[in-house]
């Protein structure tokens, strides 16, 4: 058995147990064995680590730094985690169930480019100063703005990708000059707390990144609501992230809200069947289905619905279901019982209201197998869009056939829905399929492939999905403020612009 994982809160720099000594054990869930241990927070925790933000940032160690140097740190940073992408990788997958083949390569390699990529855009793209060209505008003007951290900013994490998804906001945080507290979800915190001792060594000054630990459920509206707060960057479900958004208005703090997703892929009759069924399968099975942007909406001519079906079983049945920390494994298990639980009741209720099971739908248990949450690849054919199971996210390996007649009515499908997180189209015609993709109310549309988040490109939802983009230079523009310096170069006391209050009106006086 591996060594047992014991980590601490990272705050003001410093390793620091919690203040009531309280641990929350972490699970392996190919095995259900216990593989670490991290403190769950107190209020009194969350505010010692909001207090060091507050303080770093008012001192100016980091938010004071040009943004050059900032860029250096954070480039050390990703060469770090490149560096250690097979320690990365272990510490992503052992809690999460994500196979170690894809977090030791995509994950340590996506994390690291969101970090040296935000630091290279707010360095050479993202213009620190603009001016105007200064026209006089009642009188001789310069007028310049230039952008500015926000303060203290929170990150709040989920289970499926934590890596990637803290990266994401650490990234552009740190880029623009903030300081940050970070929270991961209870059974993921591991990769999130080593990137604390990456940061540190790479050179951020203390108290300006620090992660706590402890369940959403107990010190997540204390966080959400803390006056330190400045701006809040959440990955988690619609539900909390309405929620959140609710306690951040209150203080009318920033938000960025990256939530759930159903989202469609469309099948035209000129797809490559060999392509789409690549496709579909990589875009409803890459994390065993746990992933917000999953294409678990299925649009395919009727008429092509029994050769795409049959083909896509005949792949599944070649995947390998098993160990995440194996390199051969292709699917590892669910991440939590309770996610297995909600996969269960969503196939039953999909056999309740009616669709057809073509496969799977059963929980995975011969031999070790039997000691995890493994859960079989499942496809329901002939679904209609109104289902349970179609409108509502599953978040695990289920597939949901639509058949449709033309292209206009998938179109239609794919956009009724309440959320507008990814969307997808397999098609042979470039243009055919451009012109679709700009008809789709999604965020992302993937054009004959899927999961392309790249650290370049922006990423969020339209609708239920949440609002804000991560990546890019959008998610700069959303962790910095800009300010607007007017400076009146007139010498003349009798300014045209004072007339307006009858300041130069010679009136009384002495
Ligand atoms: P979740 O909403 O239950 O939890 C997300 C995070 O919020 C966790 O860290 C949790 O501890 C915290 N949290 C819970 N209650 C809170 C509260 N009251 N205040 C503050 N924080 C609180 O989501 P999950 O189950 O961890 O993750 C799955 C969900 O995340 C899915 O809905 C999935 O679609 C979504 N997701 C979205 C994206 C995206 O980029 N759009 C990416 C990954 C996952």
């Amino acid at each position: 058995m591996a060594q047992i994982l014991e980590y601490q809160h990272f705050i003001d720099g410093q390793w620091t147990p919690g203040e009531s000594g309280e641990r929350m054990e972490i699970f392996n869930p190919a095995n259900r064995e216990l593989v670490g241990t991290v403190p769950r927070a107190t209020t009194g925790d969350v505010d010692r680590a909001m207090e060091s933000a507050r303080k770093s940032f008012a001192s100016g160690v980091w938010s004071g730094k040009s943004v050059e140097e900032r860029a250096d740190i954070l480039f050390n940073a990703a060469m770090l985690i490149a560096a250690g992408r097979e320690h990365m990788g272990y510490l992503e997958s052992l809690p999460s169930g994500g196979t170690i083949r894809r977090t030791s390569i995509l994950d340590a390699a996506s994390a690291a480019g969101s970090l040296a990529l935000a630091g290279a855009l707010a360095a050479q793209a993202l213009p620190a100063v603009e001016h105007t060209i200064c026209p006089p505008w009642l009188a001789p003007m310069h007028s310049y703005w230039r952008r500015e951290p926000i303060g203290v900013c929170l990150g709040i994490t989920p289970w499926n990708f934590p890596l990637i998804l803290a990266a994401y906001k650490i990234g552009p945080a740190l880029a623009m000059g903030n300081s940050i507290v970070v929270k991961p979800a209870s059974i993921t915190p591991f990769s999130t707390l080593e990137l604390a001792r990456i940061l540190h060594d790479a050179g951020v000054p203390d108290g300006v990144f620090n992660v706590v630990t402890g369940p959403g459920s107990s010190i997540g509206n204390y966080m959400a609501s803390h006056p330190e707060v400045d701006k809040i960057g959440f990955t988690g479900s619609t539900e909390v992230g309405k929620h959140i958004a609710h306690l951040a208005a209150d203080g009318v703090k920033r938000v960025t809200l990256e939530l759930g997703g159903k989202s469609p892929l469309i099948v035209l009759d000129d797809a490559d069947v060999d392509v789409a069924v690549n496709m579909i399968l990589f875009a409803f099975l890459f994390h065993s289905g746990q992933v917000c942007e999953s294409g678990t909406r299925l649009l395919v001519p009727r008429k092509m619905q029994d050769e795409i079906v049959e083909r896509m079983i005949a792949k599944i049945k070649t995947l390998t279901i098993g160990d995440q920390m194996q390199m051969t494994t292709d699917l590892g298990p669910i991440a939590s019982a309770d996610q297995l639980q909600t996969i269960e009741r969503y196939v039953a209720i999909g056999k309740a209201e009616g669709a057809q099971l073509a496969y799977g739908g059963r929980r995975l248990t011969a031999g070790e197998l039997e000691k995890g949450y493994f859960f079989e690849p499942t496809i329901f054919i002939n679904c209609n869009n109104q289902m349970t199971q179609v409108r509502e996210e599953i978040f695990g390996p289920v597939q949901c056939v639509i058949p449709y007649d033309d292209v206009e009515e998938a179109l239609a499908i794919a956009n009724d829905s309440p959320y507008g997180l990814g969307g997808g189209i397999a098609s042979t015609d470039v243009a055919r399929a451009q012109r679709l993709a700009g008809r789709m109310r999604t965020g992302s549309v993937w054009i004959n492939t899927w999961h392309i988040l790249r650290p370049d490109a922006p990423f969020g939802g339209y609708k239920e999905s949440g609002y804000g983009r991560e990546n890019c230079y959008h998610a700069l523009m959303a962790y910095s403020e800009v300010k607007h310096i007017c400076q009146d170069l007139d010498p003349n006391p009798d300014k045209l612009l004072f007339e307006l209050l009858g300041l130069n009106q010679q009136k009384g006086g002495m």
